[in-house]
């Protein structure tokens, strides 16, 4: 007997249409998979043959089982095959109905005992069976809230060999999840009470103010201080003033969670901005991505986001590099000998490092103990195209006794976001019939029409270009500032106080 059952298999954020055929001959007993298996969907002929038998069925005796994982060019990784192939196995040799296997898309790891594990990339899988027509998906438990945010899909839960058995017999009565995924998400965000407040932060208002035009704008940043000035401190607020996630947005990236494993039964769907604090020990591939079958690294996770890297500095000098194509595209492209593949990641850089090695040049109460030209060296570990991809550059400086005593009258991170959503919005009207982009990645063309600037501004800023050095990159990111500026003041027109500012968050690197 042959039988055909479907599942899906993972090629990126992405999924696809696996078709797991088995027939069922004369033989001695064993089962051969094939299809281009990796190591562990080869060992499922042993996870399957101890479940089949865990679940009392009567194999009869004599019979070999080759099982084709359809298409066969493309790498089959992990254990998720199991419970297809185990589903395929039952079917052609006549022990459940074939009925309705055509139906279904079928994905879960199984136990030596018929138990379903959970796997990882439920959700793309989900989407790609809804894109293919499927009635329903049989799913592990603990993997069925993340499939049914897929609307229009059937999901039923399983927690054992026997329930989809059950299912094949009769669909009607197995129990599915019932989740209105927009209401549900819409619910859960609006109960969310974990972020960190800028109204906690005293003093500082001029990296708040730089805080707030990163957020409005997505320029990267980077903050200069002493040990203990609170710059980590300031990062870890910033998303709590960023735009809250649309339900589209937040589907997008629980998807690239869901494909690196990182979705539990408790957080099966991201409802907030990550903010990923990578130490500066990560690897290469652990920050930008990698592995054999490559896997979504840190810039990645943090997608519609912050990637904060505290002690810059201290991160080795390629793996900054690393950066510069994913901040220019918003995207990675990872090769492997497998296979390569493009992962979103349009995050938004926020440094932190101190102005020297010792950590006090510029502070009025410490002395500073190093030469010029460890200074120098210090500074030289960040590259210049790096440098010159941070918009904002911020001094963070050590509190005054005045401001340290101050304990009232802080900006809540609620006002801080009306202005910055207002600035969101002004940005989206100037895209409305074009795909969006912030300020922060403004091309040459959109600059030339929403950045135009008066005669008092353009002196300005040829004055600043000869006695600070800009370059070029510069100047245009200097003018992409000053837009953003004005929208945070609800303007169309840029002024010279807008420039001017703008200039100042470029000068600062290398004051030393
Ligand atoms: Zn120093």
């Amino acid at each position: 007997m042959f039988s055909r059952v479907l599942s899906g298999g993972l090629q990126g954020v992405d999924a696809y249409q696996i078709e797991v055929e088995v027939d069922c001959s004369s033989g001695i007993g064993q089962i051969q998979i094939v299809g281009l298996p990796d190591a562990a969907v080869k060992e499922s002929q042993e996870r399957v043959r101890a479940a089949v038998k865990a679940c009392a069925f009567l194999v009869p005796p004599g019979k070999k089982w080759v099982v084709n994982l359809a298409p066969a060019h493309t790498r089959k990784e992990g254990p998720a095959y199991d419970l297809p192939i185990a589903v395929g196995v039952l079917a052609a040799t006549e022990l459940i109905p074939t009925t309705h296997l055509g139906s279904f898309w079928i994905i879960g790891e199984l136990s030596l005992d018929g138990s379903i594990r959970p796997v990882s990339g439920v959700l793309p899988i989900a989407m790609a069976a809804k894109a293919h027509n499927a009635v329903g998906i049989i799913v592990p438990e603990q993997n069925a809230e993340e499939a049914a945010l897929v609307e229009g899909l059937v999901v039923y839960p399983v927690s054992h060999l026997h329930q989809v058995c059950a299912i094949m017999r009769s669909p009607a009565r197995a129990a599915k999840v019932d989740l209105q995924p927009r209401d549900t998400f819409k619910r859960r965000q609006k109960n969310l009470n974990t972020l960190a407040d800028f109204r906690d932060v005293r003093g500082q208002s001029h990296a708040k103010r730089a805080l707030q035009i990163a957020a409005a704008g997505h320029h990267n940043m980077l903050m200069v201080g002493p040990p203990g000035s609170g710059k980590s401190m300031l990062a870890q607020r910033l998303p709590s003033i960023m735009p809250p996630l649309s339900f589209d947005e937040a589907l997008e990236l629980t998807k690239l969670y869901s494909v690196a494993g990182l979705l539990t039964s408790k957080t099966s769907l991201i409802l907030e901005r990550p903010f990923r604090a990578p130490h500066h020990s990560a690897s290469a591939s652990g920050l930008v991505g990698g592995g054999v079958v490559p896997k979504p690294g840190e810039i990645s996770l943090s997608h519609m986001g912050i990637l904060f890297l505290d002690e810059l500095t201290e991160f080795p000098r390629a793996h900054l590099d690393n950066l510069r194509q994913p901040l220019e595209t918003s995207s990675v492209t990872i090769s492997r000998v497998s296979q390569t593949l493009t992962y979103p990641a349009g995050f938004l850089l926020v440094g932190a490092c101190n102005p020297c090695p010792c950590g006090y040049r510029g502070d009025p109460v410490k002395y500073c103990t190093c030469t010029p030209g460890q200074a120098d060296r210090y500074w030289s570990r960040l590259s210049g195209p790096l440098l010159d991809r941070i918009d904002l550059q911020v001094e963070v400086s050590r509190l005054k006794e005045s401001e340290l005593a101050e304990r009232f009258g802080n900006e809540t991170s609620e006002i801080m976001r009306m202005r910055v959503e207002r600035a969101v919005r002004r940005q989206r009207q100037r895209h409305a019939n074009k795909p969006f982009v912030y300020n922060g990645q403004l091309s040459q063309s959109d600059m030339a029409k929403h950045c135009q600037i008066d005669e008092p501004s353009r002196t300005l800023l040829a004055r600043a270009i000869t006695q600070l050095g800009l370059s070029a990159r510069a100047y245009d990111r200097v003018l992409r500032i000053s837009r953003t500026i004005a929208d945070l003041d609800d303007r169309n027109q840029i002024k010279p106080e807008d420039i001017a500012e703008a200039i100042r968050y470029r000068t600062m690197c290398r004051a030393s």
